[in-house]
């Protein structure tokens, strides 16, 4: 009889390698998805969200939904399931999570990599307004636009509350529970990626005169910023939290390759420089 009260062993040899995938982003969707093809049973995948968006991103394989309970319940997860090493693919603006990765798995000697994409690369018609936070993006919006659209994701939309005498747009991947703490607003169902098609036609059917969103950088959402030079409209860029200190990638790719490289042995993995 196999004895169930014993503590799940770390990583021998033999057994296949536990990895945690922190994700909630498209990267860490693709990791999912490639993973099980390029290492099959070497790997044992956990893709771990945040449960904020209902219905959840479809991700294949092992998903856990939730908090795990600040940096003790990542640490305690890391433990009792014996992960041997933790992707962190999350948001760029996650920087919690990110954080809290990195005292976990400093605590139990789990190695990890951060997928951290680049920027996005500013065109010399770009107009962008780049600002620290979103109270630095809610004391300059009404200066610079009336019909704002906002695409900063819908928890955060509270800081735009007492901007007086501007409309917003808000575009969401659900419908709010509750209603949102802005005075003129119209809100606009859709998960990316987005196309320029569409991107273009929000700009002209609502006149949309200034455009907020987050340096988040990737293809997903980079139309918006195509669309919105086109129209020569004023952009006001949140600029992004700083990563955690640790080894860094900036493509799914590196980072299977680094996945690989700690599955042959190869320790440490070279940190890549992310475009800024
Ligand atoms: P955050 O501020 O860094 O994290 C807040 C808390 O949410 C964390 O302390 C953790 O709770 C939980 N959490 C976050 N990501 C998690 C994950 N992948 N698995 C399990 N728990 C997670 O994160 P956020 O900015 O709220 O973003 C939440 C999720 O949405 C992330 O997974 C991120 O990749 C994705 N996302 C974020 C943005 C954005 O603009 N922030 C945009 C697109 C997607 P505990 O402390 O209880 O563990």
């Amino acid at each position: 009889m196999p004895d169930h009260s014993a503590p799940p062993t770390r990583r021998s040899r033999t057994a296949p390698c536990r990895v945690l995938l922190l994700g909630g982003t498209g990267e860490a969707a693709d990791l999912a998805r490639l993973i099980p093809g390029r290492f099959g049973d070497d790997v044992v995948l956990t893709t771990s969200l945040a449960g904020r968006t209902k219905p959840p991103m479809h991700i294949p394989g092992d998903v856990r939904i939730g908090g795990f309970g600040g940096v003790e319940g990542l640490t305690a997860y890391l433990r009792d399931h014996a992960v041997d090493l933790v992707l962190d693919a999350t948001h760029p603006f996650a920087d919690q999570v990110s954080a809290h990765a990195r005292l976990a798995c400093e605590a139990t000697a789990v190695d990890r990599v951060m997928l951290v994409r680049p920027m996005w690369r500013r065109d010399p018609l770009d107009r962008w307004i780049e600002v620290a936070d979103l109270a630095g993006a809610a004391a300059i919006v009404g200066k610079v636009g009336r019909r704002v659209w906002l695409t900063i994701g819908i928890s955060e939309i509270g800081a735009f509350a007492d901007v007086a005498d501007v409309w917003f747009l808000v575009r969401s991947i659900h419908a709010p529970s509750n209603p949102l703490p802005l005075k003129l607003h119209e809100i606009v169902i859709g998960r990316g990626p987005f196309g320029l098609l569409e991107e273009q036609r929000i700009l002209q059917e609502h006149a949309i005169d200034v455009l907020v969103c987050k340096a988040s950088g990737g293809a997903a959402t980079e139309a918006k910023l195509s669309a919105a030079r086109e129209r020569g409209l004023p952009v006001v860029m949140l600029r992004r939290p700083p990563p955690p200190p640790g080894p860094r990638v900036a493509s799914v790719d590196s980072a299977l390759d680094w996945l690989a490289g700690q599955l042959a042995g190869g320790g440490p993995h070279r940190q890549e420089e992310v475009a800024g």
